[in-house]
Formats: structure tokens, C-alpha cells, sequence
């Protein structure tokens, strides 16, 4: 509805020509279906773009591993991109050039021994990296079943409980089984000797997740893989490695030079990475990058025209925005190595040091430090009981911080944490200011006789 200020005059005379923004008769806009009429552009705008502060400031939302933040020389490029569809790899061939950069860069990258041609493709994100790699998995056991006239209707597929909602999605849309390894005691995540335990003839492969979203840690990958290494030397079973790098992908290769992780395992079959996380691309982009051609089945792969060539893809989507693959490209250029190992390494010194000043408090206990990810997970200290993970979640809302509360999975249910994503733009100065924030609402959280919030008050939070 269109407001008039009260001292305005009843109706602009022909001699005034205010902007009609909220000068115009007033009207109702029905919200839930299309309304009759048009609308000026100018009103039209002012309506979404008041609502929409009511979304929060997406620098202070902590919760997310989505890029909030990049440069104007990159929102330039992708403002000249808005019209570009990926798909049209005909009508856009500089476009589709660049994807095919970026996919070169990341399989060298992650030490591809087959770099120089690599197999992968951009995404939507992780999501649709996850489904596409997940497939690619399971049409290779399907066929190794086949040829040795073994069944094909039960597969399975290994992973730790805190697998993120996409490989709960691939398992229930792909009719693949899903062997969710439960958390026990202080492991939250997938342990070499717990992944072997659930494999037989029929597991498509094993999902490793650097890092998880439960708390930033790294799982072992390499461990996971010499564990399946020995399962095969004593039973003949074979099971491939997908590794879910969805924020570690472009963290490990830049601050963790040491951590054995990806291509340089052979088992290591399939990656994906979130261009959007730290790849540091506004949302929409992700990568899956396959170990060698042999690694992706032929029968996975559509070949669409290109410029007279056959052009091979492989998506579950078929138009796309070209803006995001550009700023990816981009961020490769403008970084390179230094920069990216910059940008990851600020990021982790200021997840530990904020995570060790959040120690320090008093009534907090860290589940981790923020030395893998830049994430971390903080629980209450045993001694805290008028107090809860939701209520201070709640509190910092006040100030506009969106630190996220949630419990854990199976078999940690009992365990409530709050998460911390350090990422692109979160500085020292603003990790002070919430450390300031914390204390001064402790000091309020302190006082209360009893926890007022629990999980079903608390507000939603989705990994
Ligand atoms: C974020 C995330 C995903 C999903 O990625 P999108 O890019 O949001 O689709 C999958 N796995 C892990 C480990 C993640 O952190």
C-alpha cells in the first residue's frame, strides 16, 4: 500500500512532477496472486527493496558458508554475464572457454594425473556436484556387477551421519541405500575403522567430507582410503572414494600443504567443491571434477553441439547463468595461489583466535578450533545450566548476529552447539565487536534463573 506523507498536498498540481514513488492514490496490491494491473517501476522496486531489510545483513550471518562479499570489478563481470546462459555453449563460446578453465585450474589443483585434459564440469553448487558425482559412482558398480553377473538392485552407499542434506537427497532420489555411520562420544565424524565396517560388494563408494558443516573438522581422508586399501588386499572388494570438499576443497590446497587429501590418492575417484563457499563466488557455482576420463561412465555423458564439434556435458540442469563461472574465473586471475592462500589463512587466524578468546569466557567449552575450516563449534561449559546453546543463538540476534544453535545427530542427540563460519570479509575488527556483543549479552544470559529457549523455540537451522 502506497502511503502519503500527512502534511503532503491532497494532489500534485501538472506544475509539480514529484517522483510517483509514494505520491500516488492509494492502492492495494493483492500478494498472493497476480495482480490485474501494472505498476510504475519506481513503486514496484520501493515494495520489494523495503521488504526485502527485513532479510538481515548477510555479512553478520554467521551461519552461512555462501560468499557475502566481493569485489566491484567482479560484480561488473557478472552484471555483464546476467544474460548469459551456460548452456549455449554455441552462442557464448568465451563463456564456455572459461568454464573449461576453471575445471583445468581445479583438476590440477587437486593434483589430477590427468590434469592437463581434465574431466569435470560447473555446477549449480555442491548439491548438484554431489548427484552427478554420486551417479557417476553408481553406474560404475552397476556395470563392474554386470559384467561379473552379479545383481544391480541393492546398492549402497557409506557415509558419516554428518553428511550435509545433498547426500541424503542423491540416497533417496537414486534409490541407493544409505549406510549413515552414527557420531560416538567425542568423534563426530567418519573414522577409517567405521567406514570399512559398513562396506560389502554393493557399496558404490564412500563419501569423505572435508570439512564438515557439524563443526569445520577434516575427515581422514587418506586414512579412510588405506583402510579401504587393506579391505581389498583381504577381500577382493573395491570401493571407490568420492570426496565431498565442498568448502575444503578451496581451503586444504592453500593453507594445509601437507594434508594428502585428493587426486594423489588413487582411490580418490570424484570431488566437489562450492565455487559460492570458499571459492569465494556469490551463490550459485559449484565444480565436480572426476579423477580421469575413466573415472566418469560414457552412457552419463550428453553431447551437444558446439560450434560445428560435439561438446560432451554432464547436469541435471539445462539453462544456467554464465555470471557466477566468470566471477570464478576471475577470483583465479585476480588471487592466483598467493591470494587464495591470503584470503583462507586470514580467515583461519581469525576462526582460532576468536575461538580461543570465546574460551577464555569462561562459560563455553570449543569442540573445535577453527584450524581446519574456519569454523568452529562451542558448546556450554558443564557448569552452565540456567543458560542454553539457543538462548545465547537468541541473544546475539538482538544485535544483529546470526550465530546458529543445533543439535547434533545420532548418537549425539544430546549435544547442542553453536557454529561459528569465518569466511571472505569477517575480520579481526568485526570478530572483536562480536566478542564484545557475547559479553555483554552473557553478562544479561547470566543473570536468568532458568534456560528459557531449546531447540523448538530457537528458531530454524538447516545445514
Ligand atoms: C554446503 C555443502 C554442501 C551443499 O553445497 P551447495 O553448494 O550449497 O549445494 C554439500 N556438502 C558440504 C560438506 C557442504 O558444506
Amino acid at each position: 500500500m502506497a502511503l502519503e506523507h500527512p502534511g503532503a498536498p491532497a494532489a500534485p498540481t501538472h506544475d509539480l512532477a514529484p517522483a510517483p514513488v509514494f505520491s500516488r492514490d492509494v492502492l492495494t496490491i493483492p500478494r498472493h496472486t497476480l495482480p490485474a494491473e501494472e505498476l510504475d517501476p519506481d513503486v514496484a522496486f520501493q515494495l520489494v527493496h523495503d521488504e526485502l531489510m527485513l532479510d538481515g545483513n548477510a555479512r553478520l550471518n554467521l551461519a552461512t558458508f555462501v560468499t557475502t562479499i566481493m569485489e566491484p570489478q567482479a560484480k561488473l563481470l557478472m552484471a555483464e554475464c546476467l544474460d548469459k546462459n551456460m548452456i549455449d555453449k554455441d552462442e557464448y563460446p568465451q563463456t564456455a572457454e572459461l568454464e573449461s578453465r576453471c575445471v583445468n585450474i581445479l583438476s590440477n589443483l587437486w593434483n589430477s594425473p590427468d590434469g592437463g585434459r581434465a574431466t569435470g564440469c560447473s555446477t549449480t553448487g555442491s548439491s548438484e556436484a554431489a548427484m552427478l558425482g554420486g551417479l557417476a559412482l553408481k553406474r560404475r558398480w552397476a556395470a563392474r556387477q554386470k559384467a561379473a553377473g552379479k545383481p544391480t538392485d541393492k546398492p549402497n552407499i557409506v557415509m558419516g551421519i554428518n553428511v550435509q542434506v545433498c547426500w541424503e537427497k542423491f540416497a533417496n532420489y537414486w534409490d541407493v541405500e544409505m549406510r549413515l555411520v552414527p557420531m560416538e562420544g567425542d568423534t563426530y565424524n567418519l573414522t577409517p575403522e567405521r567406514a570399512v565396517a559398513q562396506c560389502d560388494e554393493n557399496t558404490i563408494g564412500v563419501v569423505a567430507i572435508l570439512g564438515s558443516t557439524f563443526d569445520g573438522s577434516y575427515e581422514p581422508v587418506a586414512d579412510i582410503c588405506a583402510a579401504l586399501d587393506d579391505l581389498e588386499r583381504r577381500t577382493g572388494v573395491d570401493v571407490p572414494v568420492h570426496v565431498d570438499g565442498a568448502s575444503g576443497a578451496f581451503v586444504a590446497p592453500f593453507i594445509d600443504p601437507d594434508l594428502v587429501w585428493d587426486f594423489r590418492l588413487p582411490r580418490v575417484q570424484s570431488i566437489n567443491a562450492s565455487g559460492h563457499k570458499y571459492g569465494l563466488v556469490y551463490p550459485g557455482v559449484g565444480w565436480a571434477v572426476w579423477r580421469d576420463a575413466d573415472a566418469l561412465p560414457e552412457d552419463l555423458i550428453m553431447w551437444v553441439n558446439y560450434l560445428g564439434d560435439e561438446m560432451p556435458t554432464f547436469a541435471l540442469n539445462f539453462s544456467r547463468p554464465g555470471a557466477q563461472v566468470v566471477a570464478q574465473y576471475y577470483n583465479f586471475l585476480r588471487l592466483g595461489f598467493d591470494g587464495y592462500q591470503k584470503v583462507q589463512q586470514y580467515s583461519r587466524d581469525v576462526a582460532t583466535r576468536l575461538s580461543a578468546e570465546i574460551e577464555k569466557l569462561g562459560p563455553f567449552k570449543l569442540l573445535t578450533r577453527g584450524d581446519e575450516l574456519p569454523v568452529f563449534a562451542f558448546t556450554t561449559a558443564d557448569h552452565v545450566d540456567n543458560f542454553t546453546v539457543f538462548d545465547v543463538s537468541n541473544s546475539m540476534r538482538e544485535r544483529g548476529w546470526l550465530v546458529p544453535a543445533y543439535t547434533f545427530p545420532d548418537n549425539r542427540t544430546d549435544l547442542a552447539a553453536l557454529r561459528v563460519v569465518v569466511r571472505q570479509g569477517f575480520s579481526h575488527d568485526l570478530a572483536d565487536l562480536l566478542i564484545k556483543d557475547l559479553k555483554r549479552q552473557l553478562a544479561i544470559l547470566e543473570k536468568q534463573p532458568a534456560p528459557v529457549h531449546d531447540e523448538s523455540t530457537a528458531g530454524g537451522f538447516h545445514h
